[in-house]
């Protein structure tokens, strides 16, 4: 079984400059695995296991942290997995190579047919009816509540929290986590990529804009894209404290904290937790190597 009982300690990084800053590892949840995605898993994992299902089934890119989070925890708990790979990406690099040693099964479909993945979907659940399809990056009701047992691990005295945010389900988890436990922290997710209109939206609908707000401007030009100086200041980071960031996700939010904190944003007495969301095999991508 996998502890997602993770870490939560003072974080020491002079290139932050940020004194009395708490960080929660959920990177340390699993060595490559992103913690997040165990999250969003946990609870999907079982009802799976529940209703006897048979395997799992997913969709992502060449470097989606979700698709091998699917190979690993199926590999874990006895499920098989298969997942569709939009096509024409670099076809063997370290995630898919990994995923493989997890046993997964990878089905590379050409970028036209990835696009109507419910078409796939539906295609598949005929020929699998005992398999569960999980949607590219995990999304779904179930991994908001996985994610919403992070708040549940912490005092109740932080007065922000801050984590990456793309399909702000991990941002409504936390902010469902909140309200639950009837706390008053604000739940902040640094957008990165430019979706924050898409991201508040959602949240809208789940009302709770009130507890969650999508921080955008630190996208650096987009999911995946980086620049001289994010490498850098995720160089830094990495080389201070021995945490492993990933240019992709946490070290934009990371980013983006740092420029927050220096420019007035938190009050004086703010108490700040950075969730540290995992992801870490993004930073041996050749691109960024
Ligand atoms: C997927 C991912 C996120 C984003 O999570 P969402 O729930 O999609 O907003 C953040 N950090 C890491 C490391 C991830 O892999």
């Amino acid at each position: 079984m996998i502890d997602l009982h993770s870490p939560l300690h003072l974080l020491q990084a002079p290139c932050l400059e940020i004194p009395n800053l708490w960080i929660k590892r959920d990177d340390l949840i699993h060595p490559i695995v992103s913690g997040n995605k165990w999250r969003k898993l946990k609870k999907n994992i079982s009802f799976a296991r529940a209703k006897g299902l048979q395997g799992l089934l997913t969709f992502g890119g060449a470097y989606s942290n979700h698709m091998l989070a699917t190979a690993c925890a199926g590999a874990t708990f006895g499920l098989p997995t298969k997942a569709y790979l939009r096509g024409d990406e670099d076809m063997d690099n370290h995630y898919l190579r990994t995923a493989r040693l997890f046993g997964m099964d990878l089905l590379p479909v050409p970028r036209e047919e990835y696009r109507d993945k419910q078409a796939l979907a539906n295609a598949f659940q005929i020929l699998h009816p005992d398999w569960l399809i999980l949607p590219e990056g995990g999304a779904s009701e179930a991994a908001e509540k996985g994610v919403a047992e992070i708040i549940s691990e912490l005092p109740d005295d932080f007065t922000h929290i801050i984590c990456a945010s793309a399909t702000a389900t991990t941002l409504c988890g936390l902010g469902q986590g909140i309200r639950k436990v009837g706390a008053t922290a604000k739940i902040l997710g640094i957008a990165v990529l430019k979706n924050a209109e898409e991201q508040r939206q959602k949240l809208d609908a789940a009302r709770l804009s009130d507890v969650c707000e999508v921080i955008e401007s630190y996208e650096f030009g987009g999911y995946a894209k980086t620049t001289p100086e994010l490498m850098d200041f995720c160089r830094s980071f990495i080389a201070q404290t021995g945490i492993l960031l990933d240019p992709v996700y946490t070290a934009k939010a990371l980013f983006a904290l740092k420029d927050l904190y220096h420019s007035g944003y938190f009050p004086a007495e703010a108490r700040i937790l950075f969730l540290h969301t995992g992801g870490t095999l993004g930073i041996f991508s050749e691109k960024f190597l």
